[in-house]
């Protein structure tokens, strides 16, 4: 078969399923076109898109600025390595450092290399500027966290099907359950060879989690006490996502001041990946201050990719995007709408439990166990009546849709959802 004949849906599956390796389990449905909020399949029937690629998909499919940036740079120049300066690295360093308020930024290219990045970052700075003796620096991570695939990252992992036989594992990683702030301060307090402590503000891939309103603003009270790097990983959270530009957001330009409860927390280290590109690129970053990026030298990190004229073109793009067209702002008010029409429909459902989350990033729980089976067969249901979402963990559905979204789409995608919920009621 050429690559450039026509394949049905079921011909594109069963050639993944014979040429590729099975390390996922996609909903079936084969795409071939975005614009937007829609996606559409092979056969033309269109969807409301409510995953976003995991939320890198922000700024919605194919936008033509980001589209037009990246096009108009592939023509010009793509690749240079680090070996040579390019005309746009720069700039874009210096629009990303401005837009996120931190001093400098390294660029990669996933979320995984940039969170491995960020804990590069932080050992060396133990080493050298806090004087943890050599090897042995330890770095605090929560219990349920997902913070990618590589080896380093799944030593850390709790999920046992992304860490069995793939040890042996990475030392110097020590778990603390998340949102527990007392236990944090234990850990801290009885350990003096604390480097970093690494959080997503939401958890995302363990089902969306929202830690207590003030657990972000005290953990990072408690590792300025103890002289420890607070490391966010906003792989997933960030780029407005959950209405606000960062969900840690500090002292970013946010545009809601109101949004109360909400923490106010600047990091030590911000890793970024997914939406900075918006879903264009693979794009990733990690941004600190000086004191703490100066430790990186010629030769101690680097990636062939990483800051490569099309990243940075698209970046600087993507970004422009969502202070031009608000999504902050929509992802803020459009949120709040969702959880409150949803909640009208769970009173009285028995099917779905609980509706939770923060600007666009939020999750259904389905009365089922873990194991069960309903989580899955709605998304089919809800595949089938125009809407893509994909269960999270067994009973949790996540619902992330592009930023993009009118206000009237919207409440068109909650009658969807409760529709799709109204054919599960036992
Ligand atoms: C997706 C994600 C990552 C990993 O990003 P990749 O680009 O898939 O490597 C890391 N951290 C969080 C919070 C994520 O959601």
């Amino acid at each position: 078969m050429s690559v450039i004949d026509k394949v049905s849906s079921q011909q594109a599956i069963d050639l993944e399923n014979k040429y590729g390796a099975h390390n996922y389990h996609p909903l079936p449905v084969v795409l071939n076109r975005g614009e937007g909020v829609h996606v559409w399949d092979v056969e033309g029937k269109q969807y409301y898109d409510f995953l976003s690629a995991y939320s890198a998909v922000n700024q919605g499919h194919c936008h033509p600025k980001i589209v037009g940036a990246m096009t108009k740079q592939a023509e010009t120049l793509t690749l240079t390595s680090r070996a040579f300066y390019n005309d746009i690295l720069g700039k874009y360093e210096e629009y990303a450092a401005n837009y996120f308020k931190f001093d400098k930024i390294l660029p990669m290219n996933t979320g995984a290399e940039a969170v491995e990045t960020a804990l590069k970052l932080c050992r060396k700075w133990a080493y050298e500027k806090k004087g943890i003796a050599e090897n042995e620096a330890e770095i605090i991570v929560c219990e349920n966290n997902f913070h990618g695939r590589t080896t380093t990252i799944i030593s850390f992992s709790n999920d046992p099907v992304a860490r069995d036989n793939f040890g042996p594992y990475t030392n110097g990683f020590i778990k603390v359950a998340y949102d527990d702030y007392e236990a944090l301060e234990k850990l801290l307090e009885s350990n003096k060879n604390i480097a970093g402590f690494m959080a997503e503000p939401i958890q995302g891939e363990a089902g969306v989690y929202v830690p207590s309103d003030d657990y972000l603003i005290k953990a990072k009270a408690l590792c300025e006490k103890h002289n420890v790097l607070f490391i966010a990983d906003e792989v997933q959270t960030g780029i407005a996502r959950t209405g606000r530009l960062l969900a840690t957001c500090g002292n970013c330009s946010c545009p809601n001041k109101d949004c109360s409860g909400t923490p106010d927390v600047k990091p030590d280290v911000l890793i970024l990946g997914k939406a900075l590109s918006g879903g264009a690129y693979p794009v990733s970053a990690v941004l600190a201050n000086d004191d703490v990026m100066s430790v990186i030298q010629p030769g101690t990190h680097g990636s062939t990719f990483g800051g490569n004229p099309i990243s940075a073109a698209v970046a600087m793009a993507a970004l422009e995007v969502v202070k031009d067209e608000k999504l902050a702002e929509n992802a803020f008010v459009l949120g709040e709408l969702f959880r409150a029409e949803l909640n009208k429909y769970i009173e009285t459902s028995t099917i779905c439990k609980l509706v939770r989350g923060k600007g666009l990033l939020n999750a259904i729980v389905i009365n089922d166990d873990e194991e069960g089976d309903t989580a899955w067969n709605i998304c089919l249901s809800l595949r089938d009546n125009g809407l893509l979402a994909k269960p999270t963990h067994g009973n949790i559905i996540r619902f992330a849709p592009p930023l993009v979204m009118t206000e009237k789409q919207l409440l068109e995608c909650v009658s969807i959802i409760t529709e799709t919920l109204k054919e599960f009621e036992i």
